[in-house]
């Protein structure tokens, strides 16, 4: 909008605004980082190792390590080309959550239920968040970050985040932060945008973010997701922008064409500035939670037609890995960002050959 000096001053941020925004202006998540660096964002403080209490739950913990691991070991990435956030601190966390939900994480026991790994609830606190929550916390200032490259280069990775299922004050499915709207909000406020498209294709629901930015304009949310598994959040569902519900079983090909709709209707009605992209892999066949049938060619092709659409329309994307249990599925997100490079979609910066 144009200005003149005989327009009335902006109305002040509402408290609670002003405050928002002060802890985000203040905050040290947005690192300058050099362009020798490649926008991925990875920390080996993303690995959970728990006292073999990791085990408990369906979950391959060292996922994110071991997608990085094939990324550099085969020669398309150098190590120090990735680039390490900061833990996303109290004040960082309180842009989204309350002061009672973090509050809550004082408690092992809540801890437990978030990540329904019941023993959980037996280890003192001062480990949980040493050895749970730490990497989440590092994970999330990845994602924040990663929205300021995906503005700086056109796109980013973060090789963790995507807890879609907690919101600002409610955790919930494996997700303690909520760092799909703390990314958001940070880009709302440092990156002076304010359209966002949120493209949720996790096997799940996105219930969390859906939840935070119920009635909020400046974001779309295309969320395509298997209708017959948690969360059957049904208040979030009414703040779904664009859904595509599948049935368990839904198999690649009809996957990607329900996909190839959902993109072109949401092409007509919104033009974001930014996309965040949720990349959960537990669409993957054999998934025990996900229940859908798509193989790992089809995720590949999921990822490429995601970053297609975003380059054709020249929308900065950042992608998060969010779900996707099993141990096939850093292997799979590791073929998918080579994938997206051969296919000149993103720069790694020392492809082989
Ligand atoms: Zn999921």
């Amino acid at each position: 909008m144009a200005s003149s000096s005989s327009s009335p001053a902006p109305a002040p941020a509402p408290a609670g605004e002003s405050l928002r925004q002060k802890r985000i202006l203040s905050s040290k998540l947005y690192l300058d980082v050099p362009s020798s660096k490649a926008p991925v964002v990875y920390s080996p403080a993303y690995d959970i190792s728990f006292l073999g209490l990791e085990k408990l739950h369906p979950f391959e913990s060292a996922k994110w390590g071991r997608i990085c691991r094939y990324l550099t070991r085969e020669g398309h990435l150098e190590k120090k080309k990735l680039v390490e956030p900061l833990e996303a601190c109290k004040e960082d966390l309180l842009v989204v959550h309350t002061e009672a939900y973090l509050n809550s994480l004082k408690s092992s026991y809540r801890v437990a239920s978030i990540v329904e790994v019941p023993p959980v609830s037996l280890v003192p606190n001062w480990i949980v968040h040493k050895k749970l929550l730490y990497p989440f916390r590092k994970q999330v200032g990845g994602s924040i970050l990663s929205a300021k490259l995906a503005l700086e280069r056109g796109w980013s990775i973060n090789v963790g985040g995507g807890f879609h299922h907690c919101s600002a004050e409610e955790g919930g499915g494996f997700c303690a932060y909520a760092d799909i709207s703390l990314c958001i909000q940070f880009s709302f406020v440092r990156l002076n945008i304010s359209s966002v498209l949120i493209i949720d294709l996790d096997a799940h629901q996105g219930n969390g973010h859906e939840k935070d930015f119920a009635n909020d304009g400046r974001v779309y949310i295309l969320d395509m997701y298997n209708a017959g598994i948690y969360p059957f959040d049904f208040t979030a569902k009414q703040y779904i922008d664009q859904k595509v519900e599948l049935v368990s079983g839904t198999k690649t090909d009809e996957y990607l064409e329900q996909l190839d709709n959902a993109l072109e209707v949401c092409k007509s009605r919104f033009q974001p500035q930014l996309i965040v992209y949720n990349a959960g892999t537990d669409i993957l066949d054999g998934d025990p939670l996900g229940k859908l049938e798509i193989s790992p060619e089809g995720v590949v092709t999921r990822d490429e037609k995601v970053f297609r659409f975003a380059k054709d329309q020249n929308i900065p994307v950042l992608m998060l890995t969010s779900g996707g249990y099993m141990k096939s599925s850093a292997r799979v997100i590791a073929d998918s960002i080579i994938n997206l490079s051969n296919k000149n979609l993103i720069e790694l910066g020392n492809q082989l050959g």
